[in-house]
């Protein structure tokens, strides 16, 4: 809910911004689950990343200090 709230607040370039994200084609580092490009917003730069804004996930089997992409943060289980 608070993402989609927080997209209609976006402009357009962030919101194009936000897709390539989504997309892979923009990418701070590979993730570490399936190799896929992963974006993080920290590396990036800023202050928060987009996993702040998810529900909390069981991420004890990831080793720390590594991000996930969006589909695999979200295919763990909740806390
Ligand atoms: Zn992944």
């Amino acid at each position: 809910m608070s993402e989609l709230t927080a997209w209609r607040t976006m402009s357009d370039s962030e919101q194009e911004q936000k897709i390539q994200q989504i997309q892979g084609q923009h990418s701070t580092h590979t993730c570490s689950q399936c190799g896929q490009p992963a974006y993080c917003e920290i590396s990036a730069g800023k202050e928060t990343c987009w996993c702040f804004e998810l529900t909390k996930r069981d991420t004890s089997g990831i080793p720390s200090g590594t991000c996930l992409c969006r589909h695999c943060l979200e295919k763990l289980p909740l806390l």
